[in-house]
């Protein structure tokens, strides 16, 4: 089995998901005992906090490339940026090392391709929303049609991911106000809704959607889980 290495901690709520659901994937996978071969660098979220809202994505990048870089020294075969909002600045972590960076937007589209979503919902903090590195990235995969919500439900989106779910908080009428943003975007015509924060999952899950529910988490997961256990089928067929 490789080793996926993780830069987590944005939030930390967020990548102790991550480290379950590897888990519980790789014993899904191969039974009895067996988990992921996994390696964690986990930041100060508070320190990129500020960083995102300086603008500063250029220290950013040094600061995440730099874990990538010390988790390849260390051993990793891959790495994964544990935040969708990060992958702003995937292209220069990817540059950073010389292992593959499995990239949650590429995995995300291909899920959505494969389940034959066109016009997904995005829901996710103000920079994955409004900035272009996300969807623009989308688009190479296909003719998606995304759908973001109106600027103040952009607000509320955003205010619950960092005053609430990155800080534990798992409130029943922020869950409403998703149902409701959802909602609306299923009568303006949305196929699917897309959890592009890593911590929506703690909130939405398919039983609380009225759309087909995409959880960039899980996705993510599940890719890495892939690249992993690649190594071992094709040594297992040989
Ligand atoms: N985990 C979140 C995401 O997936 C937000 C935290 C961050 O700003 O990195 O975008």
């Amino acid at each position: 089995m490789r080793c996926i290495g993780l830069i987590g901690g944005m939030s930390w709520e967020s990548t102790a998901v991550y480290y379950r659901h590897l888990n519980e994937t790789v014993r899904d996978r191969l039974g009895g005992l067996a988990s992921a071969d996994a390696m964690l660098r986990s930041v100060n979220f508070a320190d990129i906090v500020t960083l995102q809202k300086r603008g500063d994505w250029e220290e950013a990048a040094r600061v995440l490339s730099a874990a990538a870089q010390g988790l390849e020294r260390a051993g990793a075969d891959c790495v994964l940026i544990c935040t969708n909002t990060m992958h702003k600045i995937a292209d220069e972590i990817a540059a950073a090392v010389s292992v593959p960076l499995i990239h949650i937007v590429d995995v995300t589209a291909r899920a959505l391709i494969k389940a034959g979503k066109r016009r997904p919902l995005l829901l996710a903090t103000a920079y994955t929303m409004e900035q272009d590195f996300y969807l623009a990235r989308m688009r190479r995969f296909a003719p998606f049609e995304p759908m973001v919500p109106d600027a103040e439900d952009r607000a509320s989106v955003h205010a619950i991911i960092f005053d609430e779910l990155c800080q534990g908080k798992v409130e029943a009428c922020s869950r409403a106000t998703f149902q409701a943003i959802i909602e609306k975007a299923r009568a303006a015509g949305a196929d699917s809704v897309i959890l592009g924060c890593t911590e929506i999952c703690l909130l939405i899950d398919q039983q609380s959607s009225c759309l087909p529910v995409f959880d960039s988490t899980r996705l993510h997961v599940e890719a890495a889980i892939d690249f992993a256990l690649a190594a071992q089928a094709t040594s297992a067929a040989a």
